[in-house]
């Protein structure tokens, strides 16, 4: 019997998991810079936070959920976004408290669950990379987490990239716009998919939102919610774009943009990949405020703003641009040993190198010495030492730099003794 791993996942091999190190470990410096720290959040949690939270006729909750009643009789969900469960660890920690810096900053990166059709930058174990800033409703923040998204694009090598934003605007725009959706789309009611029929009196802004062909020609032509904003919703909207124009960062407006999750409220954004082949999976980074949801959750009211990158699809997009990501696999020592009888020897010369601080390794299968230089050239190894029959004899090691040809004897004690000044010496160029 073989098994294969469930639909829809993935499993991250060596040459595969340096690049996602490489862009965890950017966000992880790039995200100190901009004062966000980390909260790691369970993979489960109880249903309703989540459902609460996005929203019953959102495609997540209604469709997507990895859900189940574990021995205890709880619901539980798997994890389908981050924002839910660091809301609701937000809020059961008190980190509104004003022991704590305002705004409140932080991250978390990992796995994520949605039962959707497994494609090319869609799966259903996938990961994101997301930042979310509470207490804060100067636009500033906005257009500062927007910035940043940007920035982290950038420090990865992405270019090809366009940032788009939207205004849900607040209560009193979304009811006045609700009632002129609904008035639009009612004489169409019949021509529109199943889905959005039943949407469309439940939560008609998730129509606009709809990927069915059948209803995308009616919201290409649907009133603008930007034309619905209320005197406050067009202030703040009108600061972040001022704040990003002050910035230079170019951006386009795009007023059918609702996201699939009903929390958001005021700016929303999306940051896409223009790099060839990426097609319908090219939103690399979605995200947005959300003045309400802390108190959904049963918290005080607090503004908040965030995002999430999905880390498939900005590997993708980093492929399509062939972005080059910089080496992970250097070696400084390789350790060829000739003849079982230097097994030993060679053992205690890995672990003095790594003593120093080095990174080592060496032959374990007691193959030819051809066969064990091939190896060291493939994992870049700066030197080469070389214990055989005789240099075990002579208590000795030949140590050879792969960079420039430089080859030594060196008493074994030497090496045990000073291998730092060893190394210096056989890689230093003359
Ligand atoms: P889409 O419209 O592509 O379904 P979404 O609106 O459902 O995306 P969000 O919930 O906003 O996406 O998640 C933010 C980001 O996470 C997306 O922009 C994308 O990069 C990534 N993402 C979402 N769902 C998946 C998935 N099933 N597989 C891989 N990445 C995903
Ligand atoms: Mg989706």
């Amino acid at each position: 019997m073989s098994f294969q791993r469930p639909k829809g996942t993935n499993d991250i091999l060596p040459g595969e998991s340096e690049k996602w190190q490489f862009v965890e470990e950017t966000a992880r410096l790039l995200f100190r810079d901009y004062q966000y720290n980390e909260i790691r959040t369970p993979i489960f949690e109880h249903y309703e936070v989540i459902s609460r939270s996005v929203g019953d006729t959102t495609d997540i909750v209604s469709k997507e959920m990895y859900d189940f009643y574990d021995k205890g009789e709880r619901h539980i969900t798997l994890r389908p976004e981050g924002t839910a469960p660091i809301v609701r660890s937000f809020v059961e920690h008190k980190l509104f408290g004003p022991e704590y810096a305002k705004p409140y900053k932080t991250f978390y990166m990992g796995p994520m669950f949605r039962y959707e059709r497994p494609q090319k930058g869609r799966l259903r174990q996938f990961h994101q990379i997301g930042v979310e800033a509470f207490d804060s409703d100067n636009p500033a923040t906005d257009v500062e987490s927007m910035v940043m998204a940007l920035d982290f694009f950038k420090q990865l090598g992405i270019t090809q990239i366009r940032l788009v934003i939207n205004s849900l605007g607040d209560k009193e725009t979304r009811q006045a716009y609700r009632q002129a959706l609904i008035d639009y789309l009612s004489p169409f009611e019949k021509e529109l998919s199943e889905d959005s029929q039943r949407r469309l009196h439940e939560n008609p802004l998730r129509v606009l939102d709809s990927k069915d062909k059948r209803d995308q020609k009616f919201v290409a032509d649907a009133p603008s919610i930007l034309d619905f904003l209320s005197e406050t919703a067009q202030k703040h909207f009108d600061m972040v774009v001022a704040m990003l124009d002050a910035l230079n960062i170019p951006y386009e407006i795009d007023s059918t943009m609702v996201r699939g999750l009903d929390y958001y409220t005021h700016t929303i954004f999306e940051i896409m990949s223009d790099a060839p082949k990426m097609g319908a999976q090219a939103t690399i980074c979605a995200g947005g405020r959300y003045d309400n949801l802390v108190e959904e959750l049963g918290g005080p009211q607090t503004p908040g703003f965030g995002f999430a990158m999905g880390i498939e699809r900005l590997l993708l997009t980093m492929e399509a641009e062939e972005v080059v990501i910089p080496a992970f696999n250097e070696l400084d020592a390789y350790v060829v040993a000739l003849g079982e009888e230097t097994n030993i020897e060679a053992l205690k010369l890995v672990q003095t190198i790594r003593n120093f601080g080095f990174s080592a390794d060496r032959d374990f299968m007691d193959r030819k010495a051809k066969a064990q230089f091939k190896t060291a050239d493939k994992a870049n190894a700066k030197l080469v030492l070389v214990i055989g029959g005789d240099e075990l004899e002579n208590q000795t090691v030949t140590v050879k730099s792969m960079a420039n040809r430089k080859e030594k004897s060196f008493s074994l004690t030497e090496v045990y003794e000073h291998f730092d000044e060893v190394y210096d010496e056989m890689t230093l160029f003359e």
